[in-house]
């Protein structure tokens, strides 16, 4: 019978200190699992597919939390609820787009114990994978989904290299749209790097949705003041509208002036392992009059090089209609 109820034991270390809490990870390495609000973790957890032998539960050091205005934008601690993001003045106000992303995610109960680091973190949602079958993402060397009869009408169109997994986040697009750093910190110092270097596709880690080692934490999640009070566009479509992942989401940042684009950042989540950054899309988009001709054409080359498996080929409408609504209806 297979137990799924009772956690395997683990050292449970909880520090205060963020410098506590780098030491730990140091000494423990690979076997230490860092866990924020606990909403992805504990189901790993239960289901023994992850077993570390140290658990370093992050949500008693203050540093980690709250957001603060600074001169060069938002600085919002890792460990912040989503709730908090969603509620909170300074993003409701320059940032909407963040607060309408969190607002997506999930139910009220997990937005108030999830975090923002936590759910920009989680894990890939495949079905195989979370069941613990031994595919590429899990160290194996094959992948269930992608099969002729494999489950994978929530899979990837765009850049798969043996995992067809997606980014299952929906602050990640919003993140991506916004030009959000990320702040990273070990027993070695503090390194900042931006939306590419953070959300990693398989060809650069198999094993990972970030780049974020062992022996690191994402400390804080910066917005540049850049984008502040631009066009915003978030939109998810699931399944069902609560409690469920995205088939796709967009978000969109466009600055527009005089009825004219001048520059825009967006991105759709649940398309490939990263969230897609639409480059062609604010290309297309660029200097031409926001209207529903310009947002028809920001739809069609957001698909363009698309390539489905079986069961999601649904998924490139889906996706152009989002991209379309998103040009043409973003708004300040
Ligand atoms: C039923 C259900 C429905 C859900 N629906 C949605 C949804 O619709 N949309 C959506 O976006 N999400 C959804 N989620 C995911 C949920 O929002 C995330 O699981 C949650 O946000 C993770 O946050 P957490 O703080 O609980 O992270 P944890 O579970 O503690 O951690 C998640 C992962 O991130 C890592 N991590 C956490 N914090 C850090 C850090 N500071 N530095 C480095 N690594 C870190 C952990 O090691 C772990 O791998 C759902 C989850 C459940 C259980
Ligand atoms: S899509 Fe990725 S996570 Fe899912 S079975 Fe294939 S290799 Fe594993």
């Amino acid at each position: 019978m297979v137990v799924k109820d009772m956690m395997p034991n683990f050292d449970l270390f909880q520090p205060t200190q963020l410098k506590d809490a780098l030491g730990i990870l140091d000494s423990y390495g690979k076997d230490a699992w860092k866990m924020a609000g606990g909403y992805d973790s504990l189901v790993w957890f239960k289901e023994r597919i992850k077993r570390p032998k140290a658990v370093v539960d992050l949500s008693g050091i203050a540093e980690m939390h709250g957001i603060k205005e600074t001169p060069d934008g938002v600085e919002i601690g890792a460990l912040t609820s989503l709730t908090d993001v969603e509620r909170n003045s300074i993003i409701k106000t320059k940032y909407r787009l963040l607060s309408d992303a969190v607002a997506k995610v999930a139910s009220p109960q997990i937005r108030n114990v999830g975090t923002i680091g936590g759910n920009a973190s989680q894990d890939a949602r495949c079905l195989y994978y979370r069941y613990g079958l031994p595919c590429y993402r899990a160290g194996g060397n094959t992948c269930f989904a992608d099969t002729p009869e494999g489950v994978n009408r929530e899979h990837a169109l765009f850049d798969t290299d043996r995992c067809i997994a997606v980014s299952p986040s929906d602050t990640a697009p919003a993140l991506v749209a916004l030009d959000a750093k990320f702040v990273i910190r070990s027993t070695k110092g503090e390194r900042v790097i931006g939306v590419e270097e953070f959300f990693i596709g398989p060809k650069v880690d198999i094993t990972h949705l970030i780049s974020v080692q062992p022996n690191e934490l994402l400390t804080a999640i910066r917005i540049p003041k850049t984008w502040a009070g631009a066009h915003f566009y978030f939109e998810k479509v699931a399944d069902r509208e609560a409690f469920d992942f995205a088939l796709v989401n967009v978000a969109a940042a466009i600055v527009v002036s005089n009825g004219t684009i001048e520059r825009s950042r967006v991105a759709c989540g649940g398309v490939s392992a990263v969230p897609r950054r639409l480059t062609v899309v604010e290309e297309v988009i660029k200097g031409k009059p926001q209207g529903a001709d310009i947002a028809k054409l920001a739809g069609q080359s957001a698909v363009r090089g698309a390539r489905p498996v079986n069961y999601n080929q649904f998924k490139i409408p889906l996706m152009a209609n989002l991209v379309t609504r998103a040009v043409r209806d973003a708004r300040a």
